[in-house]
Parts: C-alpha cells; sequence; structure tokens
C-alpha cells in the first residue's frame, strides 16, 4: 500500500518551527495565524490559541480586579 506521507521540504522554506512558550505544542510549519506572538526581552514568544486564549482570561481578569 502506498501512503501519501506529507513531510515538508526544508528546501526552500523560510517558515521556521515555532513551539508554543507554554504548553509545548509545535507547529513545524511556522506559526498559524491563530498564533499569538509577543515579544519579550527581545525573544519571540508564541502562544498557541488555547494559551493565547487563557492569557487574555488571565490579563482580563487582573484588568477586572485593578477596575474594582
Ligand atoms: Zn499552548
Amino acid at each position: 500500500m502506498d501512503q501519501p506521507t506529507p513531510q515538508p521540504d526544508p528546501s526552500g522554506s523560510e517558515a521556521q518551527p515555532v513551539v508554543c512558550a507554554r504548553c509545548g505544542t509545535q507547529s513545524p510549519g511556522g506559526a498559524p495565524p491563530t498564533w499569538t506572538c509577543s515579544v519579550e526581552n527581545g525573544t519571540r514568544e508564541y502562544f498557541c490559541v488555547e494559551c493565547a486564549r487563557a492569557n487574555l482570561r488571565a490579563i482580563e481578569g487582573r484588568l477586572d480586579s485593578s477596575w474594582w
């Protein structure tokens, strides 16, 4: 049986693999548009959708508590 295994060709691809800074989820084809990129201390950090959402909630929670 022939198995069509999709293998990204490293030659000629500019996309660099990114790893979620929080949960470690890997995206070999570069950061998806749904991911969040934040620069901290000159280092780019990526967060996957779920972690970005969790971060948002944490930030909103902080804002909320500071509003009171
Ligand atoms: Zn994540």
